[in-house]
């Protein structure tokens, strides 16, 4: 069931399952999601991306499944995402409590509790932020 006017996460399957923690219908489908996402991310930096809201996240359950789609992502085998260089990552947050999480990500700060970087030899590694 969609919105007459649905979000970007919505309307744009090619976003490669992102959802909008604003979107009614992006909630739903992410309560439907088995089992209940552990973590969610979005991602910083890195020429095209810039532009997502800072609702707009994706979600993991684990912090290695992070780890593993930024790594998959900067070696270019994600056709949706093909600019992710160094300078990208993900800013990862528990996803525990949804809402509190939708409403801290609206207020603007958006501080997450774990960053992707990557190390000297190219390999991914999540640190506490
Ligand atoms: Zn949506």
């Amino acid at each position: 069931m969609r919105q007459s006017d649905p979000c970007p996460a919505c309307a744009d399957d090619g976003r490669g399952g992102t959802f909008d923690l604003t979107c009614p219908d992006c909630l739903a489908e992410w309560a439907a999601l088995s089992p209940a996402p552990r973590y969610a991310f979005r991602w910083y930096g890195g020429g095209s991306y810039g532009h997502a809201p800072a609702t707009e996240v994706e979600p993991a359950q684990s912090l290695r499944e992070v780890r593993e789609t930024v790594a998959r992502r900067f070696h270019g085998c994600d056709s949706y995402r093909p600019a992710v260089d160094e300078n990208s990552g993900a800013w990862i947050y528990r996803a525990g409590d949804l809402e509190s999480l939708a409403s801290y990500l609206k207020s603007g700060d958006t501080y997450p509790d774990f960053v992707t970087e990557f190390g000297p030899r190219g390999g991914v590694r999540v640190t506490p932020a």
